[in-house]
Order: structure tokens, then sequence, then C-alpha cells
């Protein structure tokens, strides 16, 4: 890939470099594994919780899980030979991810409970405060903040007067013991169908409130046999075969789901069969999607259409009107007591970055240069922005592939810049006509694909 950068005379140049993270999720700590590896230590990951892990550390709701294999949602240097199963749990990822970190020195690097709240470029160096008080200067910022990381809590009439306890599926309140209640879910997407899946049947009664059906691709998980987990402890270089069997099959079924007629016809199919085994006609009328399969991230699951069919789960079509002491009233006036009452609406993953105020060179902002749509060369870099580079940035998930391969490819163009800035001593940001040039690409292949023409609403 061309950098496609302006480049300009810096003054810090080799190991004197100052690099500042943000965020200590799997993409901070793949780019400190990488930068330590270089033989560069003068950085540190700023993170705003307290302790490492992101996504996985704030998700732990029932059933939270990762729908990507476990082996392929792995750094592909490092494997985890004792996953349990095919698709792993939410605990045994955050484990793996600081296991990994512990292993690779990155854990000293971290300073926990360092929100950062500003980043301004001062012509030479990027100044960053954090919510503490605290001040950092860096050469080099690289923001690894996540997308997942602002629960989106629903504008609905009365949800602060509920009774009970109420809480986004993001800050699950583990320590409340569900059996026996009712249980009210707001939602439908992969968070909520990893709940459905986990609570139907552990409920007195689960409400699932659904604004839209999801396609739901069923998945069988499967136990790691003992002799496989063995063969990966023992060769490493197994584990890397099966690593990259794995890599090139889910990029071939993603590649035909998404390039060829018969492929999309395949999968599709999938997801008809699974869900005309709904045994009730009116429940399966309710769950039946009105747009193509694949214009929302398809939903995959083991157990939820069995689980959707439990005499105490109930799916709740009608709009929701106001949430009261009790519970949720819908529409049609009917009021679903409740005792508690789950968010499962997701995250605002436009928010990427911000809040946190970013003013670049001649005083430009983050949020004027991205005042249409963001504007990024590749998702890894801004105009106006010099030495500021993100990794797992907007446009960079994409619906079929582990996001872990991505970020690592990511990692590598950045470690590219990085060597350049390291060595030269220079301040790289993209031009403005090259990312506009390649958002427009973007921008028409997303206009032809079924996120254009699938009739869903994102
Ligand atoms: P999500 O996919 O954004 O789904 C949010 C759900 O909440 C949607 O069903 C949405 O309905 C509903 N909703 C939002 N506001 C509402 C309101 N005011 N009233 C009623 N319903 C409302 O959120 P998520 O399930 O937490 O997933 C977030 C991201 O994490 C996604 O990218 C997902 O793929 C990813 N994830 C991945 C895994 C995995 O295993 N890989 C697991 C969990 C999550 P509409 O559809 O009508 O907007």
């Amino acid at each position: 890939m061309k950098f496609g950068m302006a480049e300009v005379q810096q003054t810090s140049r080799g190991k004197d470099t100052r690099i500042v993270i943000i965020g200590a999720g799997i993409s901070g700590v793949l780019m400190a594994i990488k930068l330590l590896e270089r033989g560069l230590r003068n950085f540190v990951i700023l993170e705003q919780a307290q302790a490492m892990g992101g996504t996985w550390r704030d998700n732990v709701y029932p059933g939270v899980a990762c729908d990507v294999a476990a082996h392929l949602y792995s750094y592909s240097f490092e494997g985890n030979p004792w996953f349990q199963s095919r698709y792993a749990k939410g605990p045994d990822i955050w484990k793996y991810y600081h296991r990994v970190a512990r292993r690779r020195g990155v854990l000293p690097f971290i300073e926990y409970g360092k929100q950062v709240t500003s980043a301004v470029f001062d012509g030479r160096r990027w100044q960053l405060s954090t919510s503490d008080g605290a001040a950092y200067s860096a050469d080099v910022v690289i923001a690894a903040a996540g997308r997942l990381q602002q629960p989106v809590m629903p504008q609905i009439e009365g949800l602060e007067s509920f009774a009970g306890p109420v809480f986004h599926t993001a800050r699950w309140d583990q320590s409340l013991e569900l059996a026996g209640k009712r249980v009210g879910l707001i939602g439908t997407g992969s968070s909520a169908t990893q709940i459905v899946t986990a609570l139907a049947g552990v409920v007195d009664r689960l409400s699932v409130f659904q604004r839209t059906a999801q396609w739901v691709f069923p998945v069988k998980d499967t136990a790691n046999p003992w002799w496989r987990k063995l063969a990966f402890a023992l060769w490493p270089g197994h584990w890397q075969s099966y690593y990259r069997q794995l890599r090139d099959e889910t990029e071939a079924r993603g590649k035909a789901a998404t390039s060829s007629e018969e492929g999309r016809r395949a999968r599709d199919q999938v997801c008809f069969d699974a869900l005309a085994s709904i045994r009730d006609p009116q429940l399966r009328a309710k769950l039946t999607p009105d747009y193509e399969v694949g214009c929302k991230r398809l939903v995959f699951s083991d157990g939820f259409h069995e689980a959707v069919q439990h005499p105490s789960v109930d799916i709740v079509v009608d709009p929701i009107e106001r949430i009261v002491p009790g519970g949720v009233v819908t529409k049609d006036g009917k009021l679903h007591e409740l005792d508690v009452l789950a968010l499962a609406t997701g995250f605002n993953a436009h928010a990427y970055i911000r809040p946190m105020q970013v003013t670049g060179e001649n005083g430009v902002t983050l949020d004027e240069v991205w005042a249409d749509l963001p504007l990024t060369y590749h998702s890894m870099a801004v105009p106006n922005m010099p030495n500021f580079l993100m990794i797992n940035g907007p446009y960079s998930p994409g619906g079929t592939a582990s996001v872990v391969g991505i970020v690592e490819v990511q990692v590598d163009y950045i470690l590219q810049l990085i060597d350049r800035i390291v060595n030269m001593g220079v301040l790289l940001s993209p031009r403005a006509e090259p990312s506009q040039r390649w958002l427009e690409t973007v921008r028409e292949k997303a206009r032809a694909s079924v996120w254009g023409t699938g009739g869903c609403q994102m």
C-alpha cells in the first residue's frame, strides 16, 4: 500500500520518539507487543478503566461469547491451546488477552484510570490531558480506543422511573440473582440473542422487546477434543496451521456470501431454514425480518431458535410506549410487568474517539474534519492530524472476518509509518485528496452492497 502521506521534519528521533497508545484492548495491547518487538520502550498505554481488555472486560452479561471461532479470534502469533470449544465464552477471551499481555511484558506500560479528554498538536508534538488532570506529551499518538465503548441508552419515556434494576448489557449487574424473576430485554442484536439463549428457562419470564427482527444464522458449538488441545500445546506450528486454515475458510465463506449469487443463496437458505424450524406460525411471523439477509450484521447463534420457543420467552413486537415503575407499557396499552430491565440497545460506534477533543495542525479539530463523514486514509490516519494514527477506526470492521485479523493488518501498516517516524524524525499526515478518493471508493462499494440495497435501517 502506498503511503499517500505528506511528511515534514520533526525533532525526536530513534528511541527518543515518545508514543502514547490510547486504550488497552485487543488493538492497544497488540500495538504495544509490536513496539516491544522492535525494541521501542518509550511508550505508555492510557486506559480509562481499571483493567485491560476493552469489550471483553465490559461485557459480562449471561451467555456472553464470541461468534467468531476462538482460535481465529486470537493473535496470529500466539494461540491458546486450551479453548474449550469452537466458540469461546467472554471471560475465557478476556483471560487469553490478559495472559498474552502479561507474557509479552505489556502490563507495566499500562496506566489505568486515564481517560484522555483532549489531544492538541502544538506544531511539533501532541499534548494530551486526562480526566484526572494529568498531562502527557507524545511524538506519536495511536488511538486504539475501540468502537463499542459508549453504550446507547434508549430515549424511552419513564426509563428512569423503573422500580427494579435497569442496566445496559455492557454494565450488567452480575450480583443479581435472576432465577424466578421477570426480566425485560430491549433489543434483538447479537448481545440480546446471546442473552435470550442463556436465560430461556432460567428466569421466570423473559419479555424481549423487538423493534426489528434479525436474521439469525445457526452455528454449532463443538467441544475441542483433548487430543487437539494437547497437539496445540505441544506443537505451536500445528496451531499456526489450524489458525491459517480457519482464516482461509472464513475468508472464502465471506467472499462467497458477498460476491457470488450461489454463495449468497446458500447462506440465505440456512437462515430461512432455521426460521422455518420455529413451530408456532405467529412466533415465526414475528421473527421474520422484512429486509435481506446480511443487510444488518448477521447474528450467529447456537441455540437461539430453540430458546426463543421456550414457554418462558415472550417476543413482544408492539412498540414500547413508555416505562413505568412496574414494567414496560406497549402501544396496545398492555403493561408487561417486570422485576429487572436489561437494555441490549447497542453502542454509539460513530462516536469513535470522541468525546475526546482532538485538535490538529493550525487548530483544525477532528470534529471539523469529520463534520460530514469520518475522513480517513485507509481508516488509519486523518488529514491535518500529523502522527495521529488509529487502529480499528472508522470503516475498519467487516461483517465477515475476525476483527483481530483486521487490526493485525492495520498494526503492520502503522509499524511501517512508525519506522519512518523513528528513523527520520518526521511528521506524517495523509493528504486530503487521496483520503477523499479512498472514502469515495468505500462509499461506492457500500452503496452497491446489501448494506445499501438490502432495505434495512443500519
Ligand atoms: P446492536 O447490534 O446495535 O443491537 C441493538 C438492538 O437494540 C437492536 O435490536 C436495536 O433495534 C435495539 N434498539 C436500540 N434502541 C432501541 C430503542 N430505543 N427501542 C427499541 N429497541 C432499540 O447491539 P449489540 O447486540 O449490543 O451489538 C453491538 C455490536 O457488538 C455489534 O456490532 C455486534 O455485532 C457486536 N457483538 C458481537 C458479538 C460476537 O459474538 N461477535 C456478540 C455481541 C455483540 P433496531 O435494529 O431496530 O435498531
